[in-house]
C-alpha cells in the first residue's frame, strides 16, 4: 500500500501522529487522549477536511473527530477495512402483486458513505434496494429509475418538471403506485409543487426520504421506504403525500398531504409535521390507518393531468423587523413577476416597505401575503396596517404555507400573466393548500413541562 492509501486523506499534524503510532486507516484502536479514551475504527479523512482531527467510527455507529494534538497514545488491535458495496439481488416478480415505480431524485435515502472523501454520496439501484431491504418484495413488484442524484437543495423547476413528466409516463404505463425518493430538506417544496403539476392522479404518489443515512444504526431509511412502498402499493389515497417517521421512535409512519407538510426539525427522524391540519393516515408494516377521510380515492383508470410549468422569476421574502424597501425594489427591478411575503403575525410588514409594495403593484408584480407563524390564517382586515396593504394590492393567502405559496405562484405564473386569472387560481384550493378551518387538534403542542407530553417522551423517545 502506498502512503496515500494507508493514511487516506490525512495530512500535517494528524498524519504524523497516526504514523508515529503506526495506525493507518481501518485500524481498530484505542485512542488515549488528554480528555479520555475512545475505542473505534480509524476512518479515511475527507480530502478537503482540516488536518487537525482523526475521524473515529465508534462501535455504536457514530463518527467523531478527535483533535490530534490531544492524542497521547494509539493502541492498535487490528484492521478492518470496510467495503460498503451493497449486495445486489434481482427483485423477485410476483404477478399477483401491485406494481410500484420508485423514482429516485437523490438525498440521504439514496446515499451511502464514501470513505474516500468521507462524504455521503448517492447510490441507487433496484438490486441494491432489494439487497438491503428485502421486505419491499412483500408488498409489490418494484421497478426503479434514477431521475436525479442530487441533495434536495439542488432540486428546482427543471427537476420538478422532469419528475412530474416521469410520474405522468408511469401512470400511463399503468403502475399501481409511485414512490419518489428525495432529500428531506426540500421535500415539502417538491411535494407541494407536484400536488399542483400532477392532478387527479389515479394512484398514490408517495415521497420518502431519510434523516439518517443507512450506514447508521439509527437510520430511518429502510423503514420509511417500507412504509412508502406499502402505501404506494396498497393505499387508496391517490394524492401526493410525504411518508416519514411519525413519532421519534419507529412505531409508525405518517402520511402527510403534499401541500400541508413541512420539515420542522433539522435532525429528528420525526421531522415532518402536517401544519394546520392533521395527517392523512398512519402506516406501519401491517396496516394503513386513516386519520382523515376527505381524500382523493384510488381509481382503476390511467388518466392524469400533468401541467409541468414554472415561472422562475418568483421569490419568497421572509419579513424581518427593519426590512428596507430596497429588498422589494430590487426584486421588481430584476424582473420578478411574483413575490410571496411571509409576514409577521396576521400578515404584516413595516410601513417603510409600503411604497415599494405600491411600486411593485404599479409594475404588475403579483404580491401575496402568508404568515411566518405557519399555523393560522392571514387576516388583513383586523388592523389598519393590513387594510392599507390590501389597498396596495397585496393579496392574502388564508392559511397557505409560505413555501407552498411560493411554488404555487411559480406554477400559476408559468401558465398565465393575467393577474386576475393568477389571483383566481391562487385563491382556489386545488390540493388542500387552503382550508376553511384549522382543526383544534391540528396545532403542534410539543412543549416541555406538560405532563402528558412528558409521559409521551419518556415512553416513546429513543
Ligand atoms: N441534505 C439532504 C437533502 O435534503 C438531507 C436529506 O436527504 O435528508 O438532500
Amino acid at each position: 500500500m502506498t502512503e496515500n492509501t494507508t493514511y487516506k486523506g490525512y495530512k500535517g499534524l494528524t498524519l504524523s501522529v497516526l504514523k508515529s503510532f503506526n495506525a493507518p486507516v481501518w485500524s481498530e484502536v484505542e485512542l488515549v487522549t488528554t480528555k479520555g479514551k475512545y475505542k473505534g475504527l480509524i476512518l479515511p479523512r475527507s480530502e478537503t477536511a482540516d488536518e487537525f482531527h482523526v475521524v473515529l467510527k465508534l462501535p455504536i455507529g457514530y463518527n467523531i473527530g478527535i483533535a490530534a494534538e490531544n492524542i497521547t497514545e494509539i493502541k492498535v488491535f487490528g484492521n478492518k477495512e470496510a467495503h460498503y458495496k451493497i449486495p445486489e439481488k434481482e427483485f423477485p416478480v410476483d404477478p399477483s402483486k401491485p406494481s410500484v415505480k420508485l423514482l429516485g431524485t437523490g438525498g440521504t435515502i439514496a446515499s451511502r458513505l464514501d470513505y474516500r472523501t468521507g462524504a455521503v454520496i448517492p447510490a441507487f439501484s433496484p438490486g441494491e434496494l432489494y439487497g438491503s431491504v428485502p421486505e419491499l418484495a412483500d408488498y409489490c413488484n418494484l421497478d426503479t429509475e434514477k431521475l436525479y442524484g442530487v441533495f434536495s437543495e439542488n432540486m428546482g423547476p427543471e427537476q420538478w418538471i422532469g419528475t412530474a413528466k416521469a410520474i405522468g409516463e408511469e401512470i400511463e404505463k399503468g403502475v399501481h403506485g409511485i414512490v419518489i425518493g428525495h432529500g428531506t430538506d426540500v421535500m415539502h417544496h417538491t411535494a407541494a409543487v407536484l400536488s399542483f403539476m400532477v392532478q387527479n392522479s389515479p394512484v398514490p404518489i408517495v415521497m420518502v426520504g431519510s434523516q439518517r443515512s443507512s450506514d447508521r444504526p439509527s437510520s430511518d431509511a429502510a423503514l420509511n421506504l417500507i412504509h412508502a412502498v406499502k402505501t404506494a402499493a396498497e393505499s387508496d389515497i391517490a394524492e401526493v403525500m410525504v411518508c416519514m417517521f411519525g413519532p421519534t421512535s419507529d412505531m409508525y409512519g405518517l402520511l402527510h398531504r403534499g401541500t400541508r407538510v413541512r420539515k420542522m426539525h433539522s435532525s429528528y427522524r420525526s421531522t415532518f409535521r402536517t401544519i394546520g391540519e392533521i395527517p392523512l393516515a398512519m402506516v406501519d408494516r401491517e396496516k394503513i390507518t386513516p386519520l382523515k377521510y376527505d381524500y382523493k380515492k384510488r381509481r382503476n383508470d390511467k388518466y392524469v393531468e400533468i401541467n409541468p410549468v414554472f415561472e422562475e422569476k418568483v421569490s419568497i421574502v421572509y419579513y424581518y423587523p427593519n426590512m428596507k424597501p430596497d429588498i422589494i425594489d430590487s426584486l421588481v427591478d430584476n424582473g420578478y413577476k411574483g413575490i410571496v411575503i411571509a409576514g409577521t403575525g396576521l400578515g404584516h410588514v413595516n410601513k417603510p416597505v409600503y411604497p415599494a409594495l405600491q411600486r411593485a403593484y404599479d409594475k404588475g408584480v403579483a404580491v401575496y401575503m402568508t404568515v411566518q407563524t405557519l399555523w393560522g390564517y392571514v387576516q388583513m382586515y383586523v388592523y389598519e396596517t393590513g387594510r392599507v396593504m390590501l389597498d396596495l394590492g397585496v393579496i392574502p393567502l388564508a392559511n397557505m404555507l409560505p413555501e407552498v405559496a411560493y411554488v404555487k405562484l411559480g406554477w400559476v405564473l408559468g401558465q398565465t400573466d393575467d393577474l386576475e386569472k393568477v389571483k383566481n387560481i391562487m385563491l382556489t384550493p386545488i390540493a388542500g393548500e387552503i382550508t376553511e378551518r384549522e382543526p383544534s387538534n391540528g396545532y403542534l403542542i410539543y412543549q416541555g413541562g406538560i405532563p402528558e407530553v412528558e409521559e409521551f417522551i419518556s415512553k416513546y423517545r429513543k
